[in-house]
């Protein structure tokens, strides 16, 4: 059994939903994620989560949300998958997931899910109903077109050849998803050939947008990890980080910008969307919605 934890509320409503795929809300079902990705912000300390590699579940959570959702007097969009890959092994069992995505369609709410799972392919039926009346926007998280890469830094999920194949199923299935190609580490991801290689696999999979960040984050509690784990698997590499990130919380990758306009003019090259802008408008417009006309 999972540990419970209390919650007095689960869905935050967002600032600025333009600053991110259109997201009015905000929620995480369960505390903690399993994945093991050596450059995960989520454990850093100013988070408080203890354990973060034990996941725990909020108690409750469904009623809780179904509550929110009846009380929210705007319909927008939820996303999930901030903190914690809503697709966890456990979800296989818990179906806390699926549950509250057949919430969101009840109540007529659109949703956004970040995940690096294969899971969430379990659930194109439900998000294709939800689709019917507002945006659905799924992003697989591919940062290492390498599937031996991705073992290392992103140990514990699907593998990037696996999470292109959901994108293939997903667009297949007319769902609006894509790519969130972030984060980039130096000297291991963060280099033209893998994201040259990512762009070419995202357009066989046909998806409808990559959103990228050319670089990544370093703050008390996830460096300590990403430099263990680079120890550990590229010997010699922390040392180059210190030398050029030094407390840095950002942290670009060498030649970010001259690598960002490579990037911008190879997707347009091969028709894929990758300013959020454009991203959440398009969400908008592959909204299916019935025809209200009896004529
Ligand atoms: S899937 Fe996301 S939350 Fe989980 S370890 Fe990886 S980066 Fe962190």
């Amino acid at each position: 059994m999972l540990e419970e934890i209390p919650s007095k509320s689960i869905i935050i409503k967002q600032k600025h939903p333009e600053y991110w795929f259109g997201y009015d809300y905000n929620m995480n079902l369960y505390k903690g994620c399993f994945h093991g990705c050596i450059y995960c912000d989520s454990r850093s300390e100013c988070y408080h989560i203890k354990n973060f590699d034990q996941i725990s579940i909020k108690k409750n959570a469904l009623s809780i949300i179904e509550k929110e959702l009846r009380g929210f007097r705007h319909i927008g969009v939820i996303g999930t998958g901030s903190m914690s890959d809503p697709y966890n092994p456990y979800e296989k069992e818990y179906k806390l997931t699926k549950k509250a995505l057949h919430l969101i369609e009840k109540y007529g709410f659109g949703v956004g899910i970040a995940t690096k799972s294969n899971l969430v392919v379990r659930d194109k039926e439900i998000l294709n109903k939800i689709q019917q009346k507002a945006p659905v926007i799924i992003c697989l998280t591919i940062t290492a077109a390498d599937d031996e890469i991705c073992k290392i830094i992103e140990p514990n999920v699907s593998l990037s050849s696996e999470r292109f194949e959901v994108l293939r199923e997903l667009s297949d299935e007319g769902i609006y998803c894509g790519i969130l190609m972030m984060p980039l580490l130096p000297g291991i991801t963060g280099n033209l050939e893998n994201i040259r290689e990512i762009i070419s696999l995202a357009k066989k999979a046909n998806v409808d947008f990559i959103y990228p960040s050319f670089g990544f984050t370093m703050r008390d509690g996830n460096r300590e990890y990403l430099y263990e784990q680079l120890d550990k698997y590229y010997p010699g590499y922390k040392e180059k980080y210190i030398k050029l990130f030094g407390n840095d919380y950002s942290c670009h990758i060498p030649k970010a910008n001259e690598i960002s306009k490579v990037f911008k003019k190879e997707c347009e090259q091969v028709r894929i969307i990758y300013k959020m802008d454009e991203i959440i408008a398009k969400s908008k417009e592959k909204v299916i919605r019935k025809q209200l006309s009896f004529f």
